[in-house]
């Protein structure tokens, strides 16, 4: 089965305007870049990608779509001690996959180190940058605080020959790792720790993942970033507020270099109720084992996303309903759903399927007939049409779709009581059959011939219609159900955050029936099964039955949880 309407997606509404745009606006009006708009999008192969590069990601692509212009992939691939090539091709099927392309602009930090290196002589020849021999801890100790300057090193005043010489040596590997380092010679007194000699250049020998031991020192990621951003002539370098601090350390390289210069602008990251965030947690979380790995459909990464069920549509969508905004703040959750189930809701086909399946023999049925009942695919979308689902005289209906003993609400299936089959009859409940223990094994009902896919001629009612399988045609399945992976809203200010994972964010359902038609899913596929939510078919094939995630339940079962708590 191939989900061709995947490709009839509703359109992307059109984001809002925000204070990005209109920065963009005045550059075009003013000329300042030529009218030109390129922006990029500069993950660190560290991790895999998760909710919040996506809102980068659809801002920094979706400005140079929206103005004619260019969005590079840019790998910020400084830190070789961190960074691996399964992150540098993950990150580009995540790309991909949302829905994004960036031609033949597909960069590394690392192919400009060359670049970086002649830079870095050429600001030491000007007298801007010199080699300390402080150890970490004294350079840090030199710092001062917000409050008080720093101190100047004892090798600031070095002259730009030995400087020169020294640093040559550095990359020659004469000296030992963390011996020395190039510092930006600007100003130990400024009220901004950022512009106290950071450092630019530091001794490492660690095998990069692109370069190899081609190099034994490697740039800082605030030296690397601007001239990586001038180097690809970007226009607008948007990046998250936590750079704020750093834009004039951006400013003084470029101006002191003399090289073009882009404009930094930085916007509020994205952070989300009962989701972890930091890829450095998110590791943890692969590594202590506590999900699968990246793509754990409870991970808030695009891979855990896209397992889950997740669109690209709606996760774009979501971007654009979210905005840009210069100030921090939180999104709920439900509206990430909320997305979600607005896109499946138009576009996934409908199946039956029971999770915890009850034997229904119909007495009345005749044995080995089968009739292919018409059922509807999708009532949002007359163009999905109909599909034949056989029928026969024994089929399962869930378990929770009757109750021997009714409460006062509960309108479906009880002894004695009729209700409707989807696509299909009235049934009565005539015989409830047990086990020696007690339990309710099967239930045997009758049929009325004369309600097929309608009303009884009589004008009788029913008060609930329910889903159904038939037994001998069901697929056999595995279902995970996934809820949150934390418990508390915000786990990231938990001293404990593992504590906070929430304990029952898998649930798996063997057994499952489900109707024929979905032997054919392939993992991607996604459908709503009637009355139980969206769900996705999953590629773990190990089993030998088809596996299912729970994508996103129909309502917001959380809301109520909520409200009444
Ligand atoms: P983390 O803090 O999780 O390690 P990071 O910002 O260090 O993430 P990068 O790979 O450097 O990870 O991020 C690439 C780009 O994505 C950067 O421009 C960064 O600002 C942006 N980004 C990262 N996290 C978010 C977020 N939560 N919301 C919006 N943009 C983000
Ligand atoms: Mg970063």
């Amino acid at each position: 089965m191939t989900n061709d309407r995947e490709s009839t997606a509703a359109p992307i509404e059109t984001a809002a305007s925000h204070f990005i745009k209109d920065i963009v606006l005045e550059d075009n009006a003013s000329g300042k870049f030529g009218g030109r708009v390129c922006t990029r999008f500069p993950p660190e192969p560290n991790g895999y990608l998760h909710i919040g590069h996506a809102k980068s990601i659809c801002l920094n692509f979706g400005l140079a779509e929206e103005f004619g212009g260019r969005c590079n992939l840019r790998m910020d691939d400084t830190n070789p001690t961190k960074e691996e090539d399964e992150y540098v091709r993950s990150i580009q099927e995540d790309v991909r996959w949302l829905g994004f392309d960036w031609d033949d602009r597909l960069f590394y930090a690392s192919d400009y180190f060359g670049q970086l290196y002649a830079w870095a002589e050429q600001l030491i020849e000007a007298g801007k940058a010199y080699v300390d021999d402080l150890s970490a801890d004294e350079i840090r100790a030199h710092r001062g605080t917000l409050t008080e300057p720093g101190r100047q090193s004892p090798y600031r005043d070095r002259s730009p020959a030995e400087n020169l010489d020294l640093f040559r040596r550095m990359r020659a590997g004469e000296f030992p790792d963390g011996s020395r380092v190039l510092r930006a010679k600007i100003d130990m007194a400024s009220p901004n720790v950022n512009l106290r000699d950071p450092v630019m250049y530091r001794i490492l020998r660690a095998t990069h993942h692109r370069t190899g031991d081609q190099w034994c020192i490697y740039p800082m990621y605030d030296y690397a970033h601007g001239q990586s951003d001038s180097i690809e002539g970007i226009t607008h370098s948007v990046c998250t507020l936590e750079f704020e601090d750093h834009r004039p350390l951006y400013d003084w390289f470029c101006d002191a270099l003399g090289i073009y210069h882009p404009r930094q602008i930085e916007f509020a990251r994205l952070n989300l109720t009962f989701t972890m965030m930091s890829k450095r947690r998110l590791l943890d979380l692969v590594q202590q084992r506590l999900v699968v790995g990246w793509d754990d459909p409870r991970m808030p990464t695009l891979s855990g996303l896209r397992r889950r069920g997740y669109t690209p549509e709606a996760l774009r969508d979501f971007c654009s309903r979210i905005g840009v905004a210069k100030r921090d703040s939180t999104v709920d959750l439900a509206l990430l759903e909320h997305c979600l189930r607005e896109d499946l809701n138009r576009r996934a086909p409908r199946v039956m399927a029971v999770l915890r399946p009850l034997r229904v023999v119909l007495t009345n049925y005749p044995e080995g007939r089968v009739e292919e009942l018409e059922a509807v695919n999708n009532p949002e979308d007359t163009a999905a049409g109909t599909r034949k689902v056989p029928f026969s005289r024994v089929l399962y209906i869930e378990r929770d779709d009757f109750r021997e003993d009714p409460p006062k609400k509960f309108f479906r299936l009880a002894p004695g009581r009729e209700v409707r089959l989807r696509y299909a009859y009235f049934i009565k409940c005539e015989e409830v059959v047990k086990d020696a223990a007690g339990e309710v094994v099967e239930l045997r009902c009758t049929y009325d011939a004369a309600t097929l896919g309608g009303d009884a001629p009589d004008g009788r009612k029913v008060k609930a219609t329910i889903h159904w399988v038939s037994a001998a045609h069901a697929v056999e399945a595995e279902v995970r159900l996934y809820d949150r992976l934390f418990t508390v809203p915000n786990p990231a200010a938990e001293e404990d955050w593992v504590a906070t994972l929430n304990p029952a964010s898998l649930e798996t359902l063997v057994g499952c029936r489900l109707e024929p038609s979905l032997s054919a899913a392939s993992p991607g596929e996604r459908f709503q099964f009637e009355r139980l939510g969206y769900f996705c078919a999953d590629p773990d094939a190990s089993s030998g039955r088809p596996v299912f995630n729970r994508t996103v339940t129909l309502k917001d079962q959380w809301a109520k949880i909520e409200a009444k708590g």
